[in-house]
């Protein structure tokens, strides 16, 4: 959690998205209480840090670039988190922070 804090300062507030470089989505991994492993995009994970989805919730580990051949939406947003799956539907273009 500290590692988070860290980065979310360096990001002026909010955690990234994507990696930099290459732009690969960042996923953050969370245990809730009642669902089990979530994952979670960069703004999402902003929002539970701050309390807006309780507190019933662990952080576990933050992954970069993963390539899962199936999507993987965020849990709260439903954005895309899967490289491969980015890739797949925007034929690689790098995504904006
Ligand atoms: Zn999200």
């Amino acid at each position: 959690m500290e590692e988070l804090k860290r980065l979310q300062e360096e990001h002026g507030g909010k955690l990234p998205n994507y990696t930099f470089p290459g732009a690969y989505p960042i996923i953050y991994w969370i245990k809730d209480e009642w669902q089990g492993l979530l994952p979670l995009c960069g703004d999402c994970m902003s929002r539970y840090m701050a309390g807006e989805y309780g507190d019933e919730w662990a952080y576990v580990a933050m992954e970069c670039g993963a390539d899962y051949e199936h999507d993987l939406p965020c849990h709260a947003c439903g954005v895309q988190l899967s490289a491969y799956y980015e890739d797949e539907e925007h034929g690689g273009e790098v995504a904006k922070i």
